[in-house]
């Protein structure tokens, strides 16, 4: 039994795709024809609306994220699919910033999803382990934080100048991030959540996080719950991964150990992630960004594309097709049909047609 509410898990859903700059405009029209492949079976009606969001509309028209647009989305679709954001005719990275943390924090977006799984040894840095040593789930606090933006300058441009950064930690949104980890392992009965802080040294916020940790825990006797300090975990990541189902953290220590455990099964190019509101319209992307240097080369990497999707579909509670997408990444690797960053000569439309082929065939 859970109480993650689901925003969907009936029989129909509206999706919208938002492909951004770069190497998102190749990669996620397979992850849709993938998502298309995988609900065929079931009949199950899904509705994919574009936006053209992204650095050539703010370069046409100046508009990043267009008036009205929050509210749209979060009234008329179940999840956004978005590919990623970033243009070298846009240093600022204006549209980026505006598009996706305008989302982030206006869908109020508190949980940071950056599941890890070892697909095949072959893309684990590490010696001697097998898949099921490498299959674990990151929630990052990701509205809160360092990375809020509050602080200031003080006597800016001179030889005292002092930056202050200000870390930002609500009892609300520690406890709905932390709670929100422990109803996960429950779902998917897995047995072991940590908690990852650093209050041995960042003592007022880091205090907060233990209280809430205690006081939350309590309520899940069966679960095997536990505290590391950020930098032992780094360390036990990498020494002995298969300690760990889930686990649960702050926005900066979250941004780096979830890429640190991407790295254990293979990187960006395999990397999901999704940003969600339990119960609300929630956004999927790939870890990997818009990789101006191979866009519209045709070998761009689908794979975070595509198990972004599955993730989704676990959102949607559409367990069937979460597997099944998995499963065809899977099949992918296995068979040598990759492209050239993860060692292949495949291009992006050769994978694409092996992965839908295999949900063809397999669902
Ligand atoms: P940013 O993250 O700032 O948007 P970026 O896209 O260049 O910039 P990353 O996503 O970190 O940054 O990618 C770094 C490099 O890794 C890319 O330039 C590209 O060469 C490679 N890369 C990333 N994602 C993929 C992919 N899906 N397929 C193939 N290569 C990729």
């Amino acid at each position: 039994m859970t109480n993650i509410p689901l925003r969907n898990g009936g029989p129909q859903a509206r999706i919208a795709v938002i492909p951004g700059d770069g190497i998102g405009k190749e990669v996620i029209p397979v992850a849709v024809k993938c998502i298309q492949a995988a609900t065929a079976k079931h009949r199950r009606p899904i509705e994919f609306v574009d936006f053209d969001w992204g650095a050539d509309k703010y370069l046409r028209e100046n508009v990043t994220l267009p008036a009205g647009a929050v509210e749209m989305l979060r009234d008329h679709f179940d999840a956004i699919l978005f590919g990623a954001l970033g243009d070298p005719r846009v240093p600022s990275n204006q549209h980026a910033a505006d598009i996706l943390l305008g989302l982030r924090f206006k869908l109020d977006l508190f949980v940071n999803a950056r599941p890890t799984e070892l697909l095949h040894t072959r893309y684990t840095p590490l010696r001697d382990v097998t898949l099921d040593d490498i299959r674990l789930m990151v929630f990052r606090e990701n509205t809160e934080g360092l990375y809020v933006g509050v602080g200031g300058f003080y006597k800016k441009d001179t030889p005292d100048e002092i930056a202050v950064q200000e870390d930002v930690n609500s009892r609300k949104g520690v406890e709905r991030i932390i709670r929100h980890a422990f109803e996960y392992a429950r779902a998917h009965n897995l047995k072991r959540v940590c908690m990852s802080d650093k209050s041995n040294a960042m003592t007022y916020a880091g205090n907060l996080w233990q209280r809430v940790f205690q006081s939350v825990r309590a309520d899940y006797p069966a679960i095997d719950s536990r505290h590391l300090f950020i930098d032992t975990l780094a360390m036990e990541l990498v020494r002995e991964p298969r300690q760990f189902d889930v686990i649960v953290t702050n926005n900066l220590f979250g941004d780096i150990i979830s890429d640190l455990a991407a790295q254990l099964a293979g990187g960006l190019g395999l990397a999901p992630s999704g940003n969600i509101h339990p119960g609300r319209t929630s956004l999927f992307e790939p870890v990997h960004g818009s990789a101006p240097n191979i866009a519209g080369k045709g070998i761009a990497n689908p794979f975070g594309a595509v198990l972004t999707s599955g993730l989704m579909m676990e959102f949607l509670g559409w367990n069937d097709e979460a597997h099944a997408l998995k499963n065809a990444v899977k099949s992918a690797l296995n068979d040598n049909c990759t492209t050239p960053d993860l060692g292949g000569s495949h291009t992006t439309a050769q994978v694409s047609d092996y992965l839908v082929n295999h949900l063809a065939k397999h669902m």
